[in-house]
């Protein structure tokens, strides 16, 4: 098989993780190259009229997994990194993510390769909208359901929404997730990640018989998970000692004052300069003792480099795919409970799932019944992968991918290939 298309450091490591899986599950060779190649993938220049009129043209995509189980499903990402091969890993990801915690979706993932940071409020919404224009032909409520992600906001999704709907002649909520609730959008959806990921530690601290007082966690980027997260954390009586984004981190030993801190962002954008911690490097922060140790950022931060000198008894995976395989096979020679990003920031998701099942009943929920139904699938997901890794003797990354793998297996197995 070529991976040319998509060959990058991420996607080389979805392949690997897939790989490996494939092997102790013994899914025969013909079928792995059905279940691991991205079904569909789209890249399209965008070009944008920018503040001084001159035109620039980014380049965007979007890439559909599996299309076995329904629509697909995933975010987008406007980060300057941004290539095909990194959407269709995150794709991937998405697929046994999805069929892990039961959602009748397939796994999709959009990018722009740009900075939103250093675009004007205008630039980025006629970006967005000329994205969304070009991604018509593939995106809809039945077809694939885009939703935020890195670089991505309820803004965004709304002009998303808009710019669908104006195309079709009427108002279309189901073709986006994360919208602002005015137009469709779940209560609980912005908060879903970060409270899943906060409760799933919490599992985990009972599985370990760890209480909550006085442990302490640090936290990598500080966006809408890790900040989300931190709160929820410290409601518990978690102790956030550490916290840092793209520009830097900082420290404090006594435990970070959340509300101070929320402030300081709002107003700099950054948690940089915080007057009360200590600046630290990204570096130091993923090596800093801890108990819980949260990657909410951006893929393969914790790889062979350093997985031997993290110091913490919980590795709860707020990013996708900041462990790399071989990181991975480091930590589980150590003491560390790692919660695997397709299951501890399926909360995402799980809300988003939510969100187009009320856009298509017209029939909408409470905060309430969102957090409790959201807590119900987890906690299932929860249980399936930790049962599956003890009868196994397994990771719990390697017991979450098999289950989401299996199902989606199963399913192009019952459908059969056709012709
Ligand atoms: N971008 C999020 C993720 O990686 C959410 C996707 C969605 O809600 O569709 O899981």
């Amino acid at each position: 098989m070529n991976l040319h298309l998509y060959d990058s450091p991420s996607f080389r490591m979805a392949c690997q993780q897939f790989d490996l899986v494939a092997d102790f599950m013994e899914i025969p060779e013909a079928a792995r190259d059905r279940l691991k190649m991205p079904k569909r993938s789209l890249s399209v220049a965008v070009p944008v009229r920018m503040d001084d009129s001159s035109t620039q043209v980014f380049m965007g995509y979007r890439v559909q997994h599996h299309l076995t189980l329904g629509p697909t499903k995933g975010g987008i990402r406007f980060h300057p990194d941004v290539t095909v091969g990194e959407v269709a890993a995150l794709a991937m990801w998405m697929s046994w993510k999805c069929a892990l915690v039961g959602l009748p979706y397939g796994g999709a993932k959009g990018g722009v390769t740009c900075d939103p940071r250093k675009l004007s409020l205008g630039e980025l919404e006629r970006l967005t909208r000329r994205y969304t224009q070009e991604l018509i032909p593939v995106i809809g409520p039945q077809v694939d359901i885009p939703a935020p992600d890195v670089g991505t906001n309820e803004q965004v999704m709304a002009w998303i929404m808009d710019t669908y709907s104006l195309q079709m002649g009427h108002a279309v909520p189901g073709v986006v997730t994360g919208k602002p609730v005015l137009l469709g959008g779940s209560l609980g959806r912005r908060e879903a990640t970060g409270r899943g990921v906060a409760y799933l530690i919490s599992r985990a601290m009972d599985t370990l018989g760890i209480a909550a007082q006085g442990t302490t966690a640090v936290i990598q980027g500080y966006g809408n998970v890790g900040s989300v997260a931190a709160i929820s954390m410290a409601k518990q009586g978690i102790k956030i000692i550490a916290v840092s984004d793209a520009f830097g981190g900082i420290y404090n030993a006594a435990g970070l004052d959340l509300n101070k801190l929320n402030d300081h962002v709002a107003a700099t954008r950054s948690v940089v300069g915080f007057p009360n911690g200590q600046p630290i490097t990204n570096e130091q922060l993923l090596l800093t003792p801890c108990d819980i140790l949260v990657p909410a950022a951006l893929e393969r931060q914790i790889t062979e480099a350093n997985a031997a000198q993290i110091q913490c008894r919980i590795l709860a995976e707020g990013a996708n795919g900041p462990t790399t395989p071989e990181a991975d096979a480091i930590l589980a020679q150590r003491d560390i409970f790692v919660i695997p990003d397709i299951l501890c920031n399926s909360g995402g998701v799980i809300v988003s799932y939510f969100e187009w099942v009320q856009d298509l009943q017209s029939f909408f929920w409470s905060e309430g019944e969102v957090i409790d139904k959201l807590f119900r699938l987890l906690e299932q997901a929860f249980m399936q992968t930790l049962t599956l890794s003890r009868n196994k003797h397994i990771t719990l990354r390697f017991a979450a991918l098999s289950l989401g793998i299996k199902r989606v297996h199963d399913a192009k197995m019952l459908r059969g290939l056709y012709p």
